[in-house]
């Protein structure tokens, strides 16, 4: 396949970077995920003010405008081979002599644009929802930023693995924060309850899409936090990402989450997350 690296389109397996750049040596870096349905990015606005987040976040100032990533994303897109598509964007501080301080003058930075087949959860899959376990949140205090450097995420995801399930859901001090590579939302009853946006989750995009869809199919939504106490009384768990888009969690810790089927509100959500997909 090709990729896109630093102004030029290249076959993936010939795309090369140095090995003194700072994403490989420090994690310096972030990145995007971005889903296409029927080659149109999703929430594509929302995805690039995140982006304009983290890089603002972590000082890295790239010289591109919000019109230039929309470009490169939307020419990968076209360049994908699957209709449905993930586009992965990173950038990082660029190639430097191996000094934690940043470059004096800055360099430009490395970016890295590929794309890759965008499989949907199935019915099956949403009918069987996802298992998960719990797990201590041992992360930085900056989750909030879309950073490359995610060994912690890494090492909370393979503990999962391990296990058997499909993602692990955090807890710091005893309060809800978030999968591995999620955003974790509890019902009870009836209202849709969400971890308060702070520097401890990533704000991820179906956050504020889930609101919103949550207000459009009559579902009261809260921010605050959660307790374990109140995960483990859920009525029902829900799981999103770009990939997971939004899925029932129906094991936790090897018991069922509520009575082990997706729920109501799960179905209502559902029915209006595939409902703005098709508006695209
Ligand atoms: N939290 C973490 C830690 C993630 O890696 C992701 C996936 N990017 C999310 C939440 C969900 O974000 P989004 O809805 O933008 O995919």
């Amino acid at each position: 396949s090709i990729v896109y690296l630093n102004g030029e389109y290249v076959r993936a397996d010939e795309a090369k970077i140095s090995v003194f750049d700072r994403g490989f040596i420090f994690g310096d870096g972030v990145y995007e995920v971005v889903p296409a349905y029927n080659r149109k990015p999703f929430r594509l606005t929302e995805h690039l003010q995140r982006l304009e987040r983290s890089l603002q976040s972590i000082k890295l100032a790239t010289g591109k405008t919000t019109q230039f990533w929309a470009d490169l994303m939307q020419e990968m897109i076209n360049r994908a081979k699957t209709d449905d598509s993930f586009i992965y964007l990173q950038i990082t501080r660029g190639v430097a002599k191996r000094e934690h301080i940043f470059p004096v003058p800055p360099v430009a930075p490395t970016i890295f644009c590929s794309s890759g087949p965008f499989i949907r959860p199935t019915a099956e899959q949403r009918e069987r929802g996802i298992r998960v376990i719990s797990g201590p949140d041992e992360r930085w205090l900056h989750c909030d930023i879309k950073s490359v450097s995610l060994l912690g995420n890494v090492l909370a995801r393979q503990v999962a693995a391990e296990r058997g399930v499909d993602e692990v859901i955090q807890f710091r001090n005893d309060f809800l924060t978030e999968g591995s590579l999620s955003n974790m939302w509890v019902v009870k009853d009836g209202t849709l309850l969400a971890p308060i946006k702070n520097h401890l989750i990533l704000e991820g995009i179906r956050y504020g899409l889930l609101a919103t869809l949550a207000e459009r199919a009559g579902v009261p939504f809260e921010a605050r936090n959660i307790t374990r106490a109140e995960v483990f009384a859920a009525d029902e768990i829900l799981v999103t990402s770009a990939t997971k888009e939004v899925l029932p969690v129906l094991e936790l810790d090897g018991a069922p989450v509520g009575n082990g089927q997706p729920g109501p509100i799960y179905r209502k959500i559902r029915a209006e997350y595939d409902k703005e997909i098709s508006r695209l």
